[in-house]
């Protein structure tokens, strides 16, 4: 007798092999393959011969008219029968299955799948369906080295095995709340419904066990975190507030708000773990340092981790620049990969002694032989960059500092709650005071000579002007000798000024000293390639130019247009482009009409679909197998409420009712942490 926890090879007909390709879709367990749900069904949903196109597919449900006929032709055979559907006649063939004929007898009630040929009135049969069940044939996923068939017919030899025997994931008072079937009915009707009401139904349950156990595993991590050595930090409040009063600016009542949530965080005993959320140039940098400094002034040391070596050099000098306003003796350095071996040794010895205060870097802070003296404060920019796994990464090997991850909307708010469902969320929603919004204008490649005119007029009134060129061509060289030959043109219709170029193929010194010379105003124009590092501040620059836009996707045009109108000034972005697709132009059109990161991100989801957006590492939304986190948003949201009230019982986990779930938790939880 099998249990539904067996290994797959203890079923019939699963070999070495074929356990393998079962282990490459991920199922181990017969349960496992038990929740191997059909992603769709064949509709054998039955009809009427007058309703049905000649040559369609179709299931016609009806009484035999006339005794099965079996004519042979050598190896080939024929079994023809009438069949009697409504009250028309269909005449039915089979090829090459003579024994069919013994299914088949006058009188009888029968379902045939088949191809209607209309003006003949015959139905060339593919199937046999039973009149009363299996409508709906499922269809698994499959893959190169097992099909659909097999899993199917595993699936039905399990079922046969341990019918019965799952047991309940979600605690029967939710299920009773929500109608939701019992587990054992739910897989039953997964896999066989009778009719497409019950798949329907099961779909529903499975989607909301899918989201349920998903959001225990948040709620869990989530308590994990808190219970695991969170610290108070004892922040100097006066210490703080002279910082503030220090600085060239007034903070928003914005900042001021997520400032008062971190601070809130960091003073108790628990471990933050934080997300700021807020869009390009609503000042997130200083709101990091707020919390930074605070740390350090409650004798801790901390992080800055930055997607890029250029944008983490820019955040150690203007730290650096800042704390040297308000007059601060905090020692700021740089780790990235570039560092020559002994300024690299100096700089570990020296966070490890306790004697660097804060430190910025890129990957290279993850390295295992980085060590701190003691880390209060990891603040992760633009963290839609980096996946979980980084995010986890940080947390683990020891330390445990609290977290302050910070990112400009990569995804709409729909999603967040997938994303970022085991963290807090603070959000800027406020961008600083005088602000004038960013004029974006949608150009046509004929219009160049227009935007050269435009692009004098405001490098004649001091402005600084991006370029950006998209990846083109399948080799850097050629990307590199396209965006040359602009720099050369731009060089020379704009003889009073300098022009520089950014490519990919640039070491990171090359890189910096462009991105200095530019900050410097020693260059005006840079074209670049690669986009203009992400989260660049070079406040004089008003003027961002994207050629070929349409090759950009919304998010990073979005990105690149946050580049500009960072200053007083008013701002442009010009689009240039003929797009020659509707979903093209429909991107342009949008950031034509809106400035608004969360706007954007939604539209966005809206035209490429959410399963697009799900697709990518970047978005850092697991993959659903049932469910769909943006339509079946309010599920989501019902399960993740069902979870917070789940675990705020802390002896949740010792009710009968949980324990099944409890059980498939803990089996499950292991490799949790690195689900992407
Ligand atoms: P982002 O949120 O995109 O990372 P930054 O932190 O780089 O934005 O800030 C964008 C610019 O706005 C910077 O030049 C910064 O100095 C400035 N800034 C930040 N906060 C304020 C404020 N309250 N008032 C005026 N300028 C501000
Ligand atoms: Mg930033």
């Amino acid at each position: 007798m099998l249990t539904y926890q067996d290994s797959l090879d203890q079923l019939a007909g699963v070999g070495p092999k074929r356990l393998e390709a079962l282990h490459d879709l991920n199922l181990f367990t017969i349960e496992d393959l038990l929740t191997y749900y059909p992603f769709r069904y064949e509709d054998l949903g039955s009809r009427l011969p007058s309703q049905t196109l000649d040559g369609e597919k179709v299931t016609f449900k009806g009484t035999v008219s006339t005794a099965p006929v079996v004519r042979r032709f050598g190896k080939r055979s024929q079994t023809q029968f009438g069949l009697m559907v409504d009250r028309e006649n269909v005449r039915v063939t089979f090829f090459n299955q003579p024994w069919m004929a013994k299914n088949i007898e006058p009188g009888q009630e029968v379902a045939i799948y088949g191809t209607y040929n209309a003006a003949r009135a015959a139905l060339t049969a593919i199937k046999l369906v039973s009149a009363t069940t299996d409508e709906l044939d499922p269809i698994y996923p499959a893959s190169q080295h097992i099909t659909a068939k097999t899993i199917r017919q595993l699936i039905e030899q399990a079922w046969g095995q341990v019918r019965g025997q799952l047991p309940d994931l979600v605690p029967e008072h939710l299920r009773q709340k929500y109608r939701l079937l019992e587990r054992n009915q739910q897989v039953e009707q997964m896999h066989f419904p009778p009719d497409p009401a019950s798949a329907k139904a099961a779909r529903r349950s499975a989607a909301f066990e899918e989201f349920f156990v998903f959001q225990m595993r948040l709620q869990l991590l989530k308590l994990s975190d808190q219970g695991f050595a969170g610290e108070a930090i004892h922040y100097d409040q006066e210490a703080l507030q002279d910082f503030t009063k220090h600085l060239p600016f007034e903070l928003t009542e914005a900042q001021e708000r997520v400032v008062g949530e971190i601070l809130k965080d960091q003073g108790r005993p628990i471990h933050m773990n934080r997300l700021l959320q807020g869009d390009v140039g609503s000042g997130k940098t200083v709101v990091a340092a707020l919390a930074m400094y605070a740390a350090i002034t409650g004798g801790t040391q901390a992080a800055l981790m930055a997607p890029t070596e250029i944008l983490a050099q820019q955040h150690a000098r203007s730290l650096a620049k800042l704390f040297d306003q308000v007059g601060l003796p905090i020692r700021v350095e740089l780790l990235t990969s570039g560092l020559k071996a002994a300024q690299r040794r100096q700089i570990l010895a020296d966070l490890e002694d306790g004697d660097i205060d804060l430190v910025v870097g890129t990957h290279a802070l993850l390295q295992p032989d980085v060590h701190f003296h003691h880390l209060g404060l990891a603040v992760i920019d633009e963290q839609h960059r980096f996946g979980v796994k980084q995010r986890a990464a940080l947390r683990e090997g020891g330390v445990n500092p609290d977290i302050l991850a910070m990112t400009a909307t990569p995804i709409p708010r729909t999603l967040s709650i997938t994303a970022y469902g085991e963290m807090d969320v603070s959000i800027i929603d406020q961008l600083p005071a005088g602000r004038l919004p960013i004029k974006t204008k949608l150009l046509s490649h004929r219009s160049w000579d227009q935007v050269l005119d435009f692009i004098r007029t405001q490098l004649a009134k001091k402005a600084q002007v991006y370029v950006v060129t998209p990846l083109i061509a399948e080799s850097d060289a050629l990307d590199v000798q396209n965006a040359e030959a602009l720099q050369e043109e731009l060089a020379a219709d704009l003889p009073d000024y300098q022009v520089g170029l950014m490519h990919g193929r640039l070491d990171n010194d090359e890189k910096q000293a462009l991105m200095t010379a530019f900050e410097q105003n020693q260059i005006q124009v840079l074209v670049a390639t690669t986009v203009v590092e992400v989260g660049v501040d070079v406040p004089n620059a008003t003027v961002m130019v994207v050629v070929d836009a349409d090759r950009f996707g919304l998010a990073q045009l979005h990105q690149l247009r946050g580049r500009v109108g960072r200053g007083k000034q008013q701002s442009y972005t010009l689009l240039i482009a003929d797009p020659k697709t509707e979903y093209g132009r429909s991107r342009l059109d949008a950031m034509v009409e809106s400035n608004d990161g969360f706007v954007l991100a939604q539209r966005d989801l809206e035209l490429r679909g959410a399963g697009d957006i799900l697709g990518t590492k970047q978005s850092g939304v697991p993959d659903f197998a049932v469910g769909d986190p943006v339509k079946d948003l309010t599920m989501m949201t019902v399960a993740q409420q069902e979870a917070i009230d789940l675990v705020s019982d802390p002896k949740w986990d010792q009710n009968p009712d949980n324990q099944a779930l409890v059980n498939y938790l803990s089996e499950t939880m292991a490799g949790y942490r690195h689900f992407d």
